[in-house]
């Protein structure tokens, strides 16, 4: 198979700074601009990514199937969807790992070049495996699924060096600039996903490419019944208590799609690499007085030391969610639709206390 190193990706960005930066009126207008850290990812992403839509057959011999790699388990559960029976699947990164930081192993750089294509969720999410990825990239083809999908991406920049007079109540915070890569947690967005993961499937395998798109349209129907699920659910909450502290940046998607606003993080960045310092902590902490919020959201992937301390000072409650790995098979979010119904109940539950 010819592979195209370079390929161009199809982003369609959308600058939702506003989700932050709508409800603090200081906010200097230039302030808000292309943050140097999606260039970044997108010049690593494009060194060993190939462009869904130039892949061609794979030479399968009598009976074998095609073999696939996905990264998250998050991923790997949406492919299983869509691939079956007819593809040898297999997850990379373990449950309950960190997927932002996830090195791979030896044994996966072997896993990975005997394989036909390897999936990931791309936008950045799993920098750590970028190295092994260019190595891989030479022997497998490596596409994203989220190429098309239109992504969240802020304004960049700690104050640079401006300090800000802060009125009562105001929400206020920043991120370091970046885009958001927990583009699960749109319902939607995991539409795009299924569609992606059919095209790859059936072009590299055409034998069984209708098989792929009638699972993929079985799969779509039940992401659009998760979504109007999710909008029944957070309907209950009043729209003013549609708040939302977390550990890390991974709700810039669901805010954007059911109308949260991500008011503070513990780390304010899109990924758990980061480490905030003693200000930001001691930031988040006005902010939860001041804005009343209910409960810090942790992911199970996180240390909860620095999330625990600042439950403590402001007494709000701690709720875990599953962000960025699946639970068990066996438990309350064990499948990508499990994990939307748990984390949405969960939320929903802390904020109408
Ligand atoms: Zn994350």
């Amino acid at each position: 198979m010819a592979i195209r190193k370079s390929s161009k990706l199809v982003w369609i960005v959308a600058v939702v700074a506003s989700l932050v930066l709508a409800a603090c009126s200081s906010f200097p207008s230039q302030m808000i601009k292309a943050p140097d850290k999606f260039g970044e990812f997108v010049q690593a992403e494009n060194s060993f990514l190939i462009d869904i839509y130039d892949l061609s057959p794979t030479d399968l011999g009598e009976g074998e199937s095609l073999r696939v790699v996905a990264t998250t388990n998050i991923v790997a559960d949406v492919v299983a969807n869509i691939g079956g029976d007819a593809i040898e699947l297999i997850g990379l990164i373990p449950l309950g790992a960190d997927p932002h930081t996830y090195e791979p192993t030896p044994g996966d750089y072997q896993t990975m070049i005997n394989v036909h294509v390897i999936f990931l969720n791309g936008v950045g999410l799993e920098e750590f495996m970028y190295q092994t990825l260019k190595q891989v990239a030479v022997d497998v083809p490596i596409v994203s699924l989220s190429e098309g999908i239109e992504l969240s991406l802020f304004g960049g920049g700690r104050d640079e060096g401006e300090d800000h007079e802060h009125d009562e109540g105001e929400t206020h915070y920043q991120v370091q600039g970046g885009v958001d890569p927990h583009v699960w947690f749109d319902a939607f967005n995991v539409i795009v996903w299924a569609e992606n993961a059919a095209h790859v499937l059936g072009a590299l395998d055409p034998a069984n490419a209708d098989l792929y798109e009638t699972n993929a349209h079985e799969y779509v129907e039940k992401l659009k019944e998760l979504d109007a699920w999710i909008q029944v659910q957070v309907a209950r909450v009043a729209p003013e208590d549609r708040m939302l502290v977390t550990d890390h940046l991974a709700f810039s998607y669901f805010g954007r799609r059911y109308g949260f606003e991500m008011v503070g993080a513990v780390i304010p960045a899109y990924s758990m690499a980061a480490q905030p310092s003693a200000q930001e902590i001691a930031k988040l902490v006005d902010t939860i007085r001041e804005l009343g919020a209910k409960a810090i959201f942790v992911g199970t992937t996180a240390n909860p030391r620095l999330a625990e301390r600042v439950a403590e000072d402001t007494g709000v409650e701690l709720v875990p969610l599953y962000i960025g790995s699946l639970s068990e098979p066996d438990g309350p979010a064990g499948t990508y639709l499990a994990l939307m119904q748990y984390d949405v109940n969960e939320i929903v539950q802390a904020l109408l206390k």
